[in-house]
């Protein structure tokens, strides 16, 4: 891995002027204020402007086929992070549709495709149900073949961004008495289809997600993406790319940790923090002057930058796992007013203390709980064997 300085040539410093002036533009106060109220990480007009300009095919391609080359896809990211654009759910879309073309019917592909580059079609995840979702192969969700088609009944629980979404990237069980992992389908299913029912949910930092019913929904066997049973070949190439076990590239521009833009945001957060603590309070006093304060400000520093640094799915877990530990030590230092939420007039740091306490929670559950990552670290990167809980 290189750490060195990246000079931007001329050209990529035009990007970077370029792209943040279109951000600028596109992700006003009102988009801002809109996510705060409705917590959707999506914003169908900022979306759509990133794909009228090309930004979502730059972004969705590899180098190799017209894309981002590494420095302009890391501009990109951090430009986009920065002006916290409500833009979470392109990663998925993006892996999504990646296995669409690999797995899919090359119709199926064709005909979805150019909808996701131009930002008109959105794709989300139902994998977890109501009764569990660690151990997504224990699906319940029935499909029942029925001729050219197949009928779906079943329940996915925090169905991320369904409601601005074409098309659900579903799990499904084929065959109830099969062996575990070999009686699982995946299907790409039109979320207008008749039978489907989309409820909101809202979460602890108040994001928004859905639980989804399916009652009777039919479904044409184009839209399977895989062999029928063979799901947990196309879900492991998705769970891989999620969990951040896939190569790193060795230019050193990539996020480091697995999922971790939110690391940009914790880091936001404690710059605001060490920067409200180095002024005079009411009493002309500093609160940084206090040694206890300088200590945790410190340790936070310290943890944050080492959780940054953390590699793949190791770094998954330093990233939340830090944010939960630090911030009730970020909030203590700005005092009582850190309690107040963003836009509340008095609150500390306009509430983002406050809010990062709150995502830290959610932050360590979806994608995988830091339990699972660390049994996955365990098992997989430390090569420790299969957890037992036999005693
Ligand atoms: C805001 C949010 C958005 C989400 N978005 C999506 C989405 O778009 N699509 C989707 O399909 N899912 C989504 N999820 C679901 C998410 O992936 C699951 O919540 C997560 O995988 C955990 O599953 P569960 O909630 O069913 O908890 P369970 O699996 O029931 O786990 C309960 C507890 O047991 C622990 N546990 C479970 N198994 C083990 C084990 N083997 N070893 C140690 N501890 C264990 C867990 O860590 C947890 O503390 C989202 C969740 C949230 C909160």
């Amino acid at each position: 891995m290189d750490f060195s300085h990246v000079d931007l040539s001329p050209e990529d410093q035009a990007f970077r002027d370029e792209t943040r002036a279109f951000i600028a533009k596109h992700v006003t106060d009102e988009v801002l204020h809109r996510q705060l109220q409705f917590g959707e990480n999506f914003d169908e007009g900022v979306h759509l402007a990133l794909g009228e300009a090309g930004y979502l095919a730059s972004d969705w391609k590899l180098e190799s086929e017209g894309g981002f080359s590494p420095v302009r896809r890391r501009i990109f990211q951090l430009e986009i992070a920065r002006a916290h654009t409500p833009w979470y759910h392109w990663g998925t879309t993006s892996v999504v549709a990646r296995l669409v073309r690999q797995f899919g019917a090359p119709e199926l592909a064709d005909r979805v495709l150019p909808g996701v580059l131009s930002g008109e079609i959105r794709l989300c995840l139902g994998y977890t149900e109501p009764e569990g979702g660690s151990d997504v192969a224990t699906c319940k969700t029935r499909a029942v073949r029925d001729g050219d088609a197949w009928i779906i009944n079943g329940s996915k629980m925090f169905t991320s961004n369904a409601q601005n979404a074409r098309y659900v990237f579903l799990l499904t069980n084929t065959d109830p008495r099969g062996p575990k992992h070999r009686n699982l389908t995946m299907f790409l299913v039109p979320l207008d289809s008749p039978g489907i029912e989309i409820q909101g949910i809202r979460t602890l930092d108040g994001d928004r997600t859905n639980i989804v019913y399916y009652s009777d929904v039919r479904v044409d066997d184009l839209y399977r993406i895989g062999e029928v049973n063979g799901g947990w070949t196309v879900m492991r190439a998705a769970l891989d790319s999620e969990h951040g076990v896939v190569e790193a590239e060795d230019h050193g521009l990539q996020y480091i940790a697995a999922m971790a833009a939110h690391g940009d945001l914790m880091a936001e957060v404690v710059d605001a923090v060490a920067a409200a603590v180095a002024r005079p309070g009411p009493d002309g006093r500093r609160p940084i002057d206090d040694d206890s304060v300088k200590y945790r400000l410190g340790r936070a520093v310290a943890r944050m930058e080492a959780a940054l640094s953390t590699p793949g799915m190791f770094g998954r877990v330093a990233v939340a796992q830090t944010m939960r530990d630090v911030t009730p030590d970020l909030m203590d230092m700005l005092g009582s007013a850190s309690a107040l939420p963003t836009e509340t007039p008095g609150s500390a740091t306009d509430g983002a203390a406050e809010h990062l306490y709150r995502l830290a929670l959610p932050l360590g559950i979806y994608g995988g709980t830091l339990e699972v990552f660390r049994n996955m670290i365990a098992q997989h990167g430390l090569k420790l064997g299969r957890p037992s809980y036999g005693g």
